[in-house]
């Protein structure tokens, strides 16, 4: 039978590491698990939340009056087929141990994302990208249990809405599947992805890198960005990065750029712009290294709100309505937070009550 513990401090299962208790809190280890603990939640009525790494998370300092699931399903199995090697994995399955094993075998599609935190089943949830990968490449199945129900659910490629950052796991479907395993099709031998800027800078003159090679110089870089987890690193205790970059018209793109003794970097977007965040605040006159309490902006990463120690959840929301309000007053434009809010009542908890 599956444990249910009482009132567990989350904040140590964050990278933030800030927040109050849950309720209650569960470590199904397998499928059947999951489903035992959801029929525990819906007999009592009770929301629930699944948890992986807490790495894209903040959670409030009341905690959460409800069931959090932390998903710790294992396992790695990996297997060929039609000249891909697809590796299966179990959500609970550290993403970085994943790659880790990926590279090492010489298969390619994840190196770029080396040192992202988190867990396997976070992967699909938000589509997790960097430097010029993204998982909906090689994600080619998803399993999970719907909460509601209790069934056993299968998603193909083309069935999760991937786009950037998005699926239909934290938009239209946001709470409603408990992901327990990830499918990734990737290629033995296949050379790897060298498209970002900082890798070609770092590769220039190179002759044809190797997966490691690549996963090596991604941590490197992202190292001197604070991106990669490390207890003697104060600016990784984040949640990466905290503000999505806004997508506006262009006539806002003109507007700011009228007042701007510099050009506006912006990206195109579907008929609209995308604006960079982290030039937006520094250029609301905030910098790295800025602090509030026991709360800043990285040293190393505009976007990062980092937990300088001892902080609060009500210290990180008091930052994030700093920074909001002062790019608001600058440019007129909104910033949204990025990273999923448990227990403000913001969120979307999957409901285990029919
Ligand atoms: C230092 C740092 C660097 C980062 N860099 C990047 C980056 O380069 N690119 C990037 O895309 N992200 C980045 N992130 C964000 C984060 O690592 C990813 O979003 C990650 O995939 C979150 O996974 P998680 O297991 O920690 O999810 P959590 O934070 O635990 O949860 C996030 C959301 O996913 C849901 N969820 C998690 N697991 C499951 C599951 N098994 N089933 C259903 N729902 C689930 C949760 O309910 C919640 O809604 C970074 C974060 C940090 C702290």
């Amino acid at each position: 039978m599956i444990e249910i513990r009482e009132n567990v401090c989350l904040a140590p299962y964050t990278t933030l590491q800030v927040g109050g208790p849950a309720r209650y809190f569960a470590e199904p280890e397998n499928e059947d698990s999951v489903i035992e603990a959801l029929c525990w939640a819906q007999r009592r009525a009770l929301p629930v939340f699944v948890l992986g790494g807490g790495s894209n998370l903040l959670v409030s300092d009341a905690g959460f009056d409800g069931l959090v699931m932390h998903i710790c399903i294992s396992g790695i199995d990996a297997r060929d087929d039609g000249g891909k090697r697809i590796y299966s994995a179990g959500a609970g399955v550290e993403w970085d141990r994943l790659v880790a094993q990926a590279v090492a075998e010489n298969c390619a599609g994840v190196e770029c994302l080396s040192g992202i935190p988190g867990t396997v089943g976070g992967t699909p949830v938000q589509n997790v990208g960097a430097y010029g990968q993204e998982v909906s490449a090689t994600i080619v199945r998803v399993r999970g249990v719907e909460a509601s129900t209790g069934e056993r659910v299968e998603f193909g490629n083309a069935d999760c809405g991937f786009h950037y950052r998005l699926s239909r796991f934290n938009r239209a479907d946001a709470g409603r599947y408990i992901l327990t395993h990830v499918e990734y099709a990737l290629q033995p031998g296949g050379a790897p992805k060298i498209a970002y800027a900082d890798l070609k800078r770092h590769f220039e003159g190179a002759s044809c890198p190797s997966l490691p090679e690549v996963r090596e110089a991604v941590l490197a870089i992202r190292r001197t960005k604070g991106m990669v987890l490390d207890e003697n690193d104060s600016d990784s205790r984040s949640a990466g990065s905290f503000f999505k970059n806004p997508v506006v018209s262009r006539a806002v793109l003109e507007r700011i750029a009228a007042g701007s003794a510099v050009p506006v970097p912006h990206f195109e977007a579907g008929g609209n712009v995308k604006l960079a965040a982290a030039w937006l605040i520094e250029q609301a006159g905030i910098a790295r290294g800025f602090t509030l309490g026991p709360v800043g902006i990285s040293g190393k990463h505009t976007l990062a709100l980092v937990n300088r120690g001892g902080a609060t959840a009500a210290d990180v929301l008091r930052l994030k309505a700093y920074v909001q309000r002062r790019v608001h007053e600058r440019f007129g434009v909104e910033l949204l937070p990025e990273p999923v809010m448990l227990g403000f009542g913001e969120v979307n908890p999957a409901s285990a009550t029919k």
